[in-house]
């Protein structure tokens, strides 16, 4: 025995457990168990410490001492390997977590070796350069259950191997396999007791690759966990399979973090709210999604406490609401992930909302999220394979009673039956997953080749209408992507009329500008598409610069309403205004003879709707130009 070792270990263990404490509670069952064993090799290492005291400095008078301090050095090193072996059980099982009947089965060794140390005696020799050392029957059998435990730890890691994530495995291999060598070591080499840099080690690895507190947090807002925490908890609690509540905090109200400003205004807030959770009913916040915070409890009061701290949140200068849905977590969802799933769906909902109330999860909700998870499937497979097909609504020029211009529109067919799944429904979800810039692209694509190899300018076409959303225009690589395109099938720039909604503009920042300007620059025109529906920014539309105002067919139909005559002066007050600015007019959604009548009547230059044609492919759609009827002639073919 030598004291210089231990007391290295156990400064090391110590500083580990300062550490931990001061950063975080062990909250997964697996960290409570490693704390368990910091805290057990800590007393271990005491014990060796005083072992070393006992027969150095008190003579052989004091055997029984002797005898005691060594079966608590021995007994509690037992304990050690026992409590790493639960360790490394917990993080190899599917369920993440160790029932009472598996901690019992795993102490009988342990108990035998504990009965052992106390029926047996233990005795010490010692070497000729004056080390004492541990010797006798018993503390063979002690050594015989410690290596029980180390190879079946081996054994266990190698053959559950794929259950953990890669640096998860080698680290615990790796301190296992250390603890053996060292084990065998002090085994063979009588006088050295090396143990207590064996579990130092062991505690250290998995301190720094696997439990290290600092991983669980948020960069940015340090009072919060982040999500591999949330999963990690989730993922016991599901194992466990006891009652449980999620209460997730959703952040809403800006249609996304912009700037900086925003962004940190966003942590701060989040933080503040974690804080005062903690503070007052000490719940650990986790950012499930980066604008919901996430308690689990599995108290209803606290639940109800929660609900009242968050409603009684008040942050005057944040322009961010909070809003709250509570998971039952065994009802709503089957595992870890569905709960996941759920929250990111409600969470996603909720971002472009101004106001939202409190969210029940019940199974309406769950088939929104299923139908919705279904078509974002969709749509991502459609990306992947180019299975978007471009359909074409044709434009009527009043002035020369020509379908000079056409709408490009989307169409997605359902993967196993003729059924379209309308834009309404896929392109706001492609928007929150970040794929519209895809589909866009693709259209574009499309768009280009089709107006090349048809040469469409032939059948007296002017211009083809192409949406772009709003997403895809703030993004800084959006210009060189469509200016490639129309350079690629030659296409004149000024063939492209770019309708753009008015919602995009909410987030009129430097990139939009910039696409706007240097496709305005090549000769391309834009449209302000969805005039009336919602939010109207008069001063916005004249800054654009736009050439055409896209009146929708909502606002249209509202204005023709016989029932309201005084929504018609609404129509002659928006036109008259908007011309006087120089811009064109447009009107979407025109159905009957009527409707094109009065409209026209009241200075509409630009009509498009079903009494002319639906949207058609690209076929029917040349066919149609070939065949062009006069002005008040209805055309039902089509989709
Ligand atoms: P939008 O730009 O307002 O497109 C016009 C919509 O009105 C089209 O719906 C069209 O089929 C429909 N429509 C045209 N005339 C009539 C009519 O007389 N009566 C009625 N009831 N409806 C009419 P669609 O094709 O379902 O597209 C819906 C929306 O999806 C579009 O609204 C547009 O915002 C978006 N979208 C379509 N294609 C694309 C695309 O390629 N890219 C992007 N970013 N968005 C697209
Ligand atoms: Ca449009
Ligand atoms: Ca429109």
């Amino acid at each position: 025995m030598e004291i210089r070792t231990p007391i290295v270990a156990i400064l090391v263990l110590t500083t580990l457990i300062v550490i931990y404490l001061r950063k975080t509670r062990p909250q997964l069952s697996s960290s409570r168990v490693f704390f368990a064993f910091l805290i057990l090799a800590f007393v271990n290492i005491l014990s060796e410490i005083t072992e070393c005291y006992v027969f150095v400095y008190l003579g052989s008078a004091y055997n029984t001492l002797r005898h005691g301090v060594q079966n608590f050095y021995i007994g509690s090193l037992l304990l050690c390997t026992y409590t790493i072996s639960i360790y490394v059980y917990s993080k190899l099982t599917v369920r993440r977590s160790v029932s009472a009947k598996v901690s019992a089965i795993f102490a009988i060794p342990l108990i035998v070796g504990i009965v052992s140390l106390i029926i047996g005696k233990a005795s010490y020799g010692r070497t000729e350069s004056g080390f004492y050392y541990n010797i006798g029957s018993m503390i063979k059998i002690c050594y015989a259950v410690g290596f029980i435990y180390l190879i079946g730890m081996v054994a266990g890691l190698v053959i559950y191997r794929s259950r953990l994530r890669r640096e998860d495995f080698f680290s615990l291999i790796i301190g296992t396999l250390i603890w053996v060598f060292f084990a065998g070591y002090q085994y063979i080499n009588k006088g050295i007791q090396v143990s207590s840099i064996a579990m130092m080690l062991m505690a250290l690895i998995i301190f720094i690759i696997i439990e290290n507190p600092k991983e669980l947090f948020e960069r940015a807002i340090p009072n919060v966990k982040n999500k591999d925490a949330f999963t990690m908890l989730l993922l016991e609690k599901y194992g466990n399979g006891k009652l449980f509540y999620i209460i997730s905090v959703i952040f809403t109200g800006k249609t996304s973090v912009q700037t900086a400003a925003n962004r940190d205004e966003l942590y701060r807030l989040q933080g503040n709210v974690a804080k005062i959770v903690q503070d007052r009913i000490d719940l650990d916040g986790f950012l499930s999604n980066w604008n919901a915070l996430s308690f689990v409890t599995s108290s209803p009061e606290k639940i109800e406490k929660c609900m009242t701290i968050v409603n009684n949140y008040k942050d005057d200068s944040s322009n961010y609401r909070l809003t709250f849905t509570v998971i039952d977590g065994l009802k709503c969802a089957r595992d870890a992930n569905e709960a996941l799933q759920i929250l990111t769906y409600v969470s996603g909902e909720y971002i472009y909302k101004q106001s939202a109330p409190n969210l029940v999860i019940d199974e309406r909700v769950i088939d929104k999220m299923i139908y919705r998870n279904t078509i974002e499937d969709v749509v991502r497979d459609s990306v992947k394979n180019k299975a978007f097909e471009v359909y074409y609504q044709p434009i009527l020029s009043v002035a020369d009673g020509k379908f000079s211009s056409a709408e490009a529109l989307v169409r997605l067919k359902r993967p196993d039956s003729e059924n379209y799944i309308s834009p309404e429904d896929f392109i706001p979800i492609a928007e929150k997953c970040g794929l519209i810039q895809q589909i866009d692209d693709l259209v574009f694509e499309k768009v280009c080749s089709f107006i090349a190899k048809e040469n469409l300018e032939s059948f007296g076409v002017k211009t083809i209408e192409v949406n772009l959303s709003g997403n895809e225009v703030v993004d800084f690589q959006a210009f060189d992507r469509l200016s490639r395109k129309m350079e690629k099938y030659h296409i004149p720039p000024k063939f492209i009329n770019f309708e753009i909604t008015e919602t995009s503009y909410i987030n009129n920042d430097d990139a939009f500008k910039e696409n706007v300007r240097r496709l305005k620059e090549m000769g391309s025109t834009f449209s302000m598409d969805d005039f009336g529906s919602g939010y109207s920014n008069l001063l916005e539309i004249l800054k654009m610069d736009y050439i055409l105002v896209k009146m929708d067919k909502e606002f249209v139909w509202q204005c023709l309403d016989k029932d309201k005559p005084d929504n018609m002066k609404m129509l002659q007050y928006t036109i008259n205004f908007l011309k006087e600015y120089g811009l064109h007019i447009l009107a979407e959604g025109v159905e009957t003879m009527e409707q094109a009548k009065i409209l026209i009547d009241n200075g509409v230059e630009y009509l498009q709707g079903f009494y002319y044609s639906r949207p058609v492919p690209e076929k029917e759609y040349l066919e149609f130009l070939n065949a062009q009827k006069g002005l008040f002639e209805p055309n039902m073919k089509g989709e």
